[in-house]
This record gives structure tokens, C-alpha cells and sequence, in this order.
């Protein structure tokens, strides 16, 4: 009878949420985030990048259901609100089947929006900010149109987000669908998969396992490295919030790579050593979020260190190669629910 009282009272209060690319690495975390702040959440994914570990303590909760289904398929489900995830977001992994990478982006940004105008409900999508691809404008605002080589490797990615984005907004204009579109700069934290060749993944792992630390190219490349617990936030934040983006997501903490190996060295006194590897062609230069907009509109701005992110980060690669995976629960406190 609870669960049946939690339908009704959902319901009521339009709180039941999708989630799509709900068993990935930033899904998992905003499948446990609504569910603390007493959403109930519809998780769909279809296991490529993702897994059910991610989820295993919440798979069980009352307020939480999973079904296994691909976002290229049309879906229908009874929800409030929609965030579509779900796109394999690595570079070794969406490369790997580009053709259908690019279909994720496409038809599951059709498929969340005409889900979104039938039901007359809110959606928004987890873009990136590859769409601004190899940039020419430093820190990147979200007025800059990019710099994205259609034809390249990582075009399979950028371009279906790029598309994702038309799509959008073309049904916002056109049907009037209530879109959120939020621009992700790189995620990191528990859940990642540790063989996913993200840069952070990689030099925690190799330094872990005190291997050589995989440089690409020289070095001088620069991201900017926001926890996850932050990204959820703002993801939360925009969702609920007037504005309708895009909005750019992500810690303007600046580093270049090889900065990023130190201080993983460093925080892990790993024996590693450095080793440098050709650059993986369109790599961008350069990559550092301006948050003007998040701060002004949304009073968003990420609240964890990249120091704090990492150590939390560490103990779980650590605990997983010593294959005691962490509960997931406990993984990523580091910002309290709101
Ligand atoms: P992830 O690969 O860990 O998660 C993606 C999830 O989507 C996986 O569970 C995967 O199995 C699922 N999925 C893939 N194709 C699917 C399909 N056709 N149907 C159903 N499920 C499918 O990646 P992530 O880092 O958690 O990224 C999540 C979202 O955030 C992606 O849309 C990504 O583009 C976006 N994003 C992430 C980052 C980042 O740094 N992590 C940066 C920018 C944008
Ligand atoms: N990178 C690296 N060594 C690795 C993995 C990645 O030097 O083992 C570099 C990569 O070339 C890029 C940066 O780290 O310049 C971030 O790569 P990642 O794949 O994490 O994300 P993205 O390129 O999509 O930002």
C-alpha cells in the first residue's frame, strides 16, 4: 500500500521524474539526488556504458523503478519531469560505435522531446561542451557558436549534441515544448568506469596500480574538472528554474593535463611515472567554462575543490581495485542534498 500512496501522492505533487542513461556514471548520481530530495524516478538505460552496479542501492527503493530500453526506440512512460542522459559520453566509448552514438543523440533527443510534448511535461538535455569543439574563444561563453570538425572522430559525439541542441529548441519554437539545455564541461567522480580512457579515470587508476601515467601529446591541453555532486546540482538547479538555457555546467578551475597527473601523483604517492603518447586527433586545446549565466541565474557555482573531488574520487577507484566496490551511497557526499 506505501508504494501505492507514493504513486497517488507523486502524483499529486508532480514529482515522478525520467532519467534517462539512468545506470551511467552522472545519471546514477541524479537518480540517488531526486530520490533523497523525495522525487520518485523512472531510470531507462540500456547497459552499454552504464551499469547496474552504479545503482545497487537504490534499486530496491520504493520510489525508484528501472526498465532496460534504448532511447533510439520511441518510449512513453506517465512522468513530470524528463532528463535525458542517456549517450555514451567517453571518447573511447562513443568512438567505438559512432554510427550509433550518433543515433543516441538524434533520435533520443526526438524521442524525450516528443515524450515531453505529449504529455505536456518539462525536459532537458545533458549536452556538452563539445559542441564548442576546439575553440577559438577562451573561456567559452554560451553565445559562442564553436569550432567542431563535422567529419572528424569525435563528430559522431559533437555534432549529434550539436543536433540534440537543434532539435530542442526547433520543438520549443514549433510545438512549444518546455526545454532546459545544459552545456556539461567534464564530470568526474565515483561511478566513473574505470576503464572508460577518461583522463581522470585513467591517471587515478594508473596511479593506483603505480603503471605509467598516459600522457597525450605534451601535456599543455587544458580541461576544467567539476564533480559530480556539483553537476548534479546545477542539472537540479536549471531543471526547476525559469531559465531555459543553454547554460554552461562546469568548474572554471583551469588545468592542463599534466597538472591534473601531478596532483593525482601526488594525492596518491604513486610510484608512477609519466609517459607521453600521441595526441588522439581533434583533441581541444582548450577548455574552461564561463559561469556568469549559472551564477546570475541560477545562484549555481560548483562548491567542491578539485582536491576534495579528487580524494573522493581516488577512494573509490582504490576500493573498487581492491574489489570492495563502495556503496554508492556513500560515495559522493561531498554536497549535501538540498
Ligand atoms: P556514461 O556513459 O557513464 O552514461 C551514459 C549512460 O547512457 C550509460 O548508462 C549508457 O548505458 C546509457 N546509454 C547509452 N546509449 C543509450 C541508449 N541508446 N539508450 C539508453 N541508454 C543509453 O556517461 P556520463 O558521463 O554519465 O554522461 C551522461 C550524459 O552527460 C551524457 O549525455 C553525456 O553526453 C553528458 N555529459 C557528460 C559529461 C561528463 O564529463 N561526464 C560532460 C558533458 C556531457
Ligand atoms: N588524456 C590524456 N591521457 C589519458 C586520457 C586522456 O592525456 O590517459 C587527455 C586527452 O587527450 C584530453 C584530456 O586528457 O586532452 C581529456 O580527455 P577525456 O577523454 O577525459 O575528455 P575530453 O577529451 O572529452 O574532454
Amino acid at each position: 500500500w506505501f508504494a501505492l500512496w507514493r504513486v497517488a501522492l507523486d502524483d499529486a505533487l508532480g514529482r515522478r521524474v525520467l532519467v534517462t542513461g539512468a545506470a551511467g556514471f552522472v545519471g546514477s548520481h541524479l537518480c540517488r539526488r531526486l530520490l533523497r530530495t523525495n522525487y520518485s524516478v523512472v531510470g531507462f538505460d540500456n547497459l552499454q556504458t552504464g551499469s547496474l552496479e552504479n545503482l545497487s542501492d537504490i534499486i530496491d527503493h520504493p520510489s525508484f523503478s528501472f526498465q532496460r530500453r534504448d532511447v533510439t526506440e520511441p518510449f512513453d512512460v506517465v512522468v513530470d519531469q524528463i532528463y535525458n542522459l542517456a549517450c555514451p559520453a567517453a571518447p573511447l566509448h562513443y568512438q567505438r560505435t559512432p554510427i550509433e552514438t550518433t543515433k543516441t543523440c538524434v533520435l533520443g533527443a526526438i524521442h524525450a522531446l516528443e515524450l515531453a510534448h505529449r504529455r505536456h511535461v518539462r525536459v532537458l538535455q545533458a549536452s556538452t561542451s563539445e559542441v564548442y569543439g576546439d575553440p577559438t574563444e577562451h573561456p567559452q561563453r554560451e553565445s559562442y557558436w564553436g569550432n567542431v570538425n563535422p567529419i572528424g572522430v569525435r563528430a559522431c559525439y559533437d555534432e549529434g549534441k550539436r543536433c540534440a541542441e537543434t532539435l530542442f529548441f526547433d520543438y520549443a519554437r514549433q510545438y512549444g515544448v518546455e526545454i532546459r539545455v545544459a552545456r556539461i564541461f567534464n564530470t568526474y567522480g565515483p561511478n566513473m568506469h574505470p576503464d572508460d580512457g577518461r583522463v581522470v579515470s585513467n591517471f587515478i587508476v594508473q596511479a593506483l596500480k603505480n603503471e605509467d601515467i598516459t600522457i597525450y601529446g605534451d601535456g599543455k591541453q587544458t580541461r576544467s574538472f567539476c564533480y559530480v555532486d556539483d553537476t548534479v546540482t546545477g542539472l537540479v538547479s536549471l531543471m526547476n528554474s525559469d531559465c531555459v538555457g543553454p547554460i554552461n555546467i562546469g568548474r572554471p578551475t583551469e588545468l592542463t593535463v599534466a597538472e591534473l597527473a601531478d596532483k593525482v601523483l601526488l594525492l596518491t604517492r604513486s610510484r608512477s611515472r609519466l609517459r607521453f603518447v600521441q595526441l588522439p586527433a581533434d583533441d581541444p586545446k582548450v577548455r574552461r567554462p564561463d559561469i556568469t549565466l549559472a551564477r546570475e541565474i541560477l545562484g549555481w557555482a560548483p562548491v567542491v575543490s578539485v582536491e576534495d573531488g579528487l580524494v573522493a574520487t581516488i577512494s573509490y577507484f582504490r576500493s573498487l581495485l581492491l574489489d570492495r566496490r563502495p556503496k554508492a551511497d556513500t560515495t559522493a557526499d561531498l554536497v549535501a542534498a538540498e
